[in-house]
């Protein structure tokens, strides 16, 4: 486009800056009296207002006229995140909001994709390999759906390096620390418009992100990285949550729910593992049950939650993860005294510390182990 368009002009190019508009959510559909044929469309007041809050935005001349410059950054700006296979393309890269939202999510995770221009360039292409390589995937440098799943599954954003670089640092700098430099994901079930089960005024939903949260940092401390399965407005299935547990080569994989029962008499804790019997065989896993055993023991001793025990399950969860995976139960939100326990920060806080000791007991040599309820985080230095 070579022509400028302003205010009172009409015509088709008129209706394409329209619709660039639209898309973007800055300009209401044209209807009613402006709307008496789509090639006589006019570049109205209305118009005006939004090419001119558009170019501020941009840090363009705000002067309401759309020329070239104008013209191409509405192009560019209607490109989502995941909306097009993004890779580096010598001679005519990929340019759009797209690409500034994966170079800043590269960068926030300590990859260095250069500027954040919005252009998809070589140091993009080498910061996105570096990304798979870590994440092990195959490092292709394109962001394809399985690349796009884990830039948009890993939530915890690592500064500072890095992930493998700070990870190497931990591990020397807590060389006795059985934990550092371990890659745990955590998964709190449901999300997005599944609530999962609701009563007493909680919403388990909620309630597990905020326990997952409350791990995480305790994880962090620790020297572990952790990664969630899940935001607050996404919902994995199970197969998609334990495809992300695998291609995050997680060493542990804890699944956190709460229970509901039509009486209010149910209450308590459990846990869950894979294992099963069938045609008198007994298939399971020994370190999850191991793993399930150390924290349902945790919890029962750590809060006041009846301790309802361990049980191995057959779950898709539990089968399609790779690694020792558990899946705990942290009480009935249809339980009074459950709920009002649950309700608190202070109880929220006990169930993560029982987690992660439980987690801290499964790496100790068994000479080394503490018993139930004793072990404690070691202070923390930063
Ligand atoms: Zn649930």
């Amino acid at each position: 486009m070579q022509q400028l368009f302003r205010r009172g002009d009409r015509g088709p190019a008129v209706a394409e800056i329209r619709a660039k508009l639209e898309r973007l959510g800055r300009l209401d559909p044209v209807g009613g009296e402006n709307l008496t044929n789509q090639t006589d469309i006019l570049f109205d007041d209305v118009t005006d207002y939004a090419v001119r809050s558009f170019q501020q935005e941009r840090g363009l001349r705000v002067d309401g006229v759309v020329g070239p410059e104008t013209y191409r950054a509405l192009d560019e700006a209607h490109w989502r995140f995941g909306d097009r296979l993004l890779s580096y393309r010598p001679g005519h890269p990929f340019i759009g909001d797209d690409v500034t939202t994966l170079q800043q999510r590269l960068l926030d995770m300590g990859f260095d994709p250069g500027r954040c221009d919005g252009i998809f360039g070589r140091a993009t292409e080498a910061a996105l390999q570096e990304f798979q390589r870590n994440v092990g995937l195959r490092s292709d440098g394109a962001l394809g759906p399985g690349t796009l799943r884990a830039l948009e599954q890993l939530r915890r954003t690592v500064t500072g390096g890095s992930p493998s670089a700070r990870r190497e640092e931990e591990r020397l700098r807590r060389g006795h620390g059985a934990l550092a430099g371990r890659i745990i994901v955590l998964d709190p079930g449901h999300g997005g418009s599944d609530g999962g089960v609701a009563a007493n005024d909680l919403v388990e939903a909620e309630i597990v992100l905020d326990l997952a949260a409350r791990i995480e940092g305790r994880l962090g401390a620790l020297g572990v990285t952790t990664y969630l399965t899940r935001s607050a407005d996404t919902c994995p299935d199970d197969r998609e949550r334990a495809q992300f547990a695998n291609d995050m080569a997680a060493e542990i994989f804890v699944s956190l729910h709460l229970d509901a029962m039509a009486t209010e008499h149910a209450s308590g804790a459990a846990c869950f593992y894979y294992g099963a019997s069938r045609h008198g065989r007994h298939v399971r896993s020994a370190v999850g049950e191991r793993l399930a055993d150390l924290i349902g023991r945790e919890v029962a001793t750590r809060t006041d939650l009846v301790d309802g025990r361990v049980h191995p399950m057959t779950w898709e969860l539990l089968r399609l993860t790779r690694m020792p995976a558990v899946r705990l139960d942290a009480g009935y939100l249809t339980s009074p005294s459950d709920a009002a326990r649950l309700a608190t920060p202070e109880f929220r806080d006990a169930l993560a510390e029982a987690v992660v000791a439980g987690i801290q007991r499964l790496y100790l040599p068994e000479h080394l182990d503490v018993p139930t309820g004793q072990f404690r985080m070691p202070a923390l230095s930063n």
